[in-house]
This record gives C-alpha cells, sequence and structure tokens, in this order.
C-alpha cells in the first residue's frame, strides 16, 4: 500500500491567515459553542466554548507557488475554522482519529494542480481509499473534503513527498 502523509495547513501559514485571509479579508471570529467543528491548523474537533476564526483559504495557492504549477480555475478559495490562537497543530501522519466520523470526499489532483477525479469515501476507509488514489503516478497529492457543505478539511501526499510542497 502507498505510504501517505496527512498535512494539515502549515502553522505559518495559519499564522498569516489570522491577519488576512485568502480572500483579503479579515477572519471572523466565534466562539464555538457546541464545538465539533473540524479545524483544519490541528485536524481534531474542537471543544465547547473553543475561540475560532472563519477564514478563507485555497488550499492549492500555495502548492502552486513553490511547484510553478497552474492550477488556474482550480484554485479555489473557501472557508475553514482555524483556531483563534496559535495551536500545536497536527503531529500525525495519518487520517487525524477524529475526523474519521464523516464521510469525505476525495480529490485527486494532478501534477498541474487539475482535478483528475473525486471518490466518497466512508471516514474509516479513507486511508485504503487515498492510497489506492495515490497508487495512481497520474495522482500528484488528494483533498480531503466535507461532503455535506465540501470545505477543504486537509490534504494527503505521498510519505516521500517533501514538506515544501504541502498544499
Ligand atoms: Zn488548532
Amino acid at each position: 500500500m502507498t505510504a501517505t502523509r496527512v498535512q494539515a495547513i502549515p502553522g505559518d501559514v495559519v499564522d498569516a491567515l489570522r491577519v488576512q485571509d485568502d480572500a483579503g479579508r479579515t477572519p471572523r471570529h466565534t466562539l464555538d459553542a457546541d464545538g465539533g467543528t473540524p479545524l483544519r491548523c490541528c485536524l481534531r474537533l474542537s471543544r465547547p466554548g473553543e475561540e475560532l476564526l472563519l477564514l478563507s483559504y485555497a488550499p492549492l495557492r500555495r502548492w502552486a507557488a513553490a511547484t510553478g504549477a497552474d492550477p488556474g480555475p482550480y484554485d479555489e478559495v473557501g472557508p475553514v475554522f482555524v483556531h483563534r490562537a496559535p495551536c500545536d497543530g497536527y503531529a500525525g501522519d495519518g487520517i487525524p482519529p477524529e475526523l474519521t466520523g464523516s464521510p469525505r470526499m476525495l480529490r485527486a489532483y494532478s501534477a498541474d494542480g487539475s482535478i483528475l477525479r473525486g471518490v466518497l469515501a466512508d471516514g474509516r476507509d479513507l486511508a485504503a481509499t487515498t492510497a489506492q488514489l495515490l497508487s495512481d503516478p497520474a495522482v500528484a497529492f488528494v483533498h480531503a473534503r466535507a461532503v455535506d457543505v465540501g470545505c477543504f478539511t486537509f490534504a494527503i501526499h505521498r510519505a516521500t513527498s517533501t514538506p515544501s510542497v504541502a498544499a
């Protein structure tokens, strides 16, 4: 099975987004009274009462800048939740345990940033389905998105990919 590495939004990127998001706006502050929100900074669910920011993020943009790829119309910008204050990020490399409770849309991208295909996967099948997608040499990386609202959740690369090209 293809070895994979899960990538949250890197901490330095989240720091910059907390000031100005990828749509050029100031993030929206929210007190998450109920918890259960998937956080893209540390890939866990929020706890009740945590302070979050809702901001726009372009999951391909920094990867494209680092690699010279031109995703063109695939350079989407969409809403994500992150901690309001800096957190410890995501230290694991497998599928985040707290984010396996929901199905995900897995989007496979080519090396030029185009969408090759999408596969719907149950939360418990994410690792196997992602490894299967990445066993295709045409697939450069995979993005996991929410099924219900479509938001970017995390990226999955081959374990041999260098962190500098992480989306
Ligand atoms: Zn966090």
